[in-house]
């Protein structure tokens, strides 16, 4: 697969990074509107650049070479990922659907912009062989790694409530808070991720709740689930530690807080810190009866670009759920041991 990225942001930059690394796809260039720094480094990458062409004479001026326009990067490639703001995605749907691509969409778009919402562990095969597939947010995926992993050890889930304390912006987002304050976002209830979770999980009785918080490091969420049996703590942990792409954090071996699970990231040499996996405070896991509540975190800039690459799978036909979740996780050194592949 020929893979385009538009949009080279937060996301698209990982999604590229991560498209690079796999053995059976291959990252054609970058669509770039502006000469900046970020362009820069995707050149020095090795990675095409394409611009509009009102932007060339600027773009030559940075340095950088320009390989073509929008309309030659979509017809190099055979699928198009499109990581530009909320809403860009669906303007750009009319050029991708012209060009008779197939084009992954990310979270911030509304979920019609697509056949199929996505995520790789709660409905893979939703996407297989559609043309337009859009990859829910960081916190809806991770709110449906969490309850895809309970339904797939077994467990019946009765209804979720989820309590997101949001960081307030991207770390390079330096004019965006709140810098001292706790908002209510939205202040209606329930926020958006919960529908959102619907959209890969279907009739799930879900209601989320959300505040922004002056942090940029990560999402929190405070999860309350009701399962349908009382099950032991024991079976949670299990089910949780052999879910792919989540990872539990133990309070004795030093994990208090998200800062640290972030420093877990850098130390382990990751690119740009990035934990792909829900960080669960292993900890916080506890069972009242049928009712369970824990902790976790969601690294907002990372977690959906394993998804993305999967997406891209699944659009291709290129290999099936399983295979390709734990393909793309061994490329990208998402930690396996002693994970359950299907
Ligand atoms: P971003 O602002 O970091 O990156 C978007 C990039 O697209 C920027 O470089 C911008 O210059 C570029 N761009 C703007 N208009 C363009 C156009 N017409 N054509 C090509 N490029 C254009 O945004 P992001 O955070 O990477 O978000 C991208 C998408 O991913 C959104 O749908 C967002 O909701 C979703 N998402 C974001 C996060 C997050 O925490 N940042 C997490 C999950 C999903």
């Amino acid at each position: 697969m020929r893979v385009a990225v538009v949009g080279y942001g937060t996301i698209g930059k990982r999604v590229a990074d991560a498209v690079s690394v796999q053995d059976d796809m291959r990252l054609v260039g970058v669509f770039k509107t502006t000469p900046d720094y970020g362009a820069t480094l995707a050149a020095r990458k090795g990675y095409r650049l394409y611009a509009p062409d009102d932007k060339r004479e600027s773009f030559r001026k940075a340095g950088l070479e320009v390989s073509g326009n929008l309309t030659d990067l979509i017809s190099e490639a055979d699928i198009v990922v499109d990581a530009t703001p909320d809403g860009v995605g669906a303007e750009n749907k009319g050029i991708y659907a012209k060009a008779g691509k197939p084009a992954i969409f990310q979270g911030g778009e509304e979920a019609d912009v697509a056949e199929t919402s996505f995520n790789a562990l709660a409905n893979f095969e939703n996407a297989v062989g559609k043309k337009f597939v859009r990859v829910v947010s960081c916190n809806t995926t991770g709110i449906s790694r969490v309850l895809s992993a309970l339904k797939l050890g077994g467990l019946g889930i009765k209804k979720a409530r989820i309590f997101i304390a949001r960081r307030g912006a991207d770390p390079r987002e330096y004019k965006k808070g709140p810098i001292n304050d706790v908002v209510p976002n939205p202040a209606t209830i329930p926020s958006h991720h919960g529908p959102d979770v619907k959209t890969v999980l279907g009739d799930i009785d879900i209601i989320t709740v959300a505040v922004a918080v002056p942090v940029t490091i990560m999402h929190m969420h405070m999860a309350y689930i009701e399962l349908d049996d009382a099950p032991r703590r024991e079976k949670i942990v299990d089910v949780l530690a052999s879910t792919p792409r989540i990872l539990l954090f133990d309070v004795k071996a030093g994990y208090n807080s998200l800062a640290q699970i972030v420093e877990w990231a850098r130390d382990m040499g990751r690119p740009r810190g990035d934990v792909w996996e829900v960080a669960v405070f292993s900890d916080s896991i506890t069972l009242n009866g049928r009712e369970l509540y824990l902790m976790y975190g969601v690294h907002q800039e990372a977690i959906v670009a394993p998804e993305n690459v999967d997406a891209i799978r699944a659009v291709g036909k290129l290999s099936d759920k399983w295979s390709s979740i734990e393909k793309t996780d061994k490329a990208l050194g998402i930690v396996t041991h002693g994970k359950r592949y299907g």
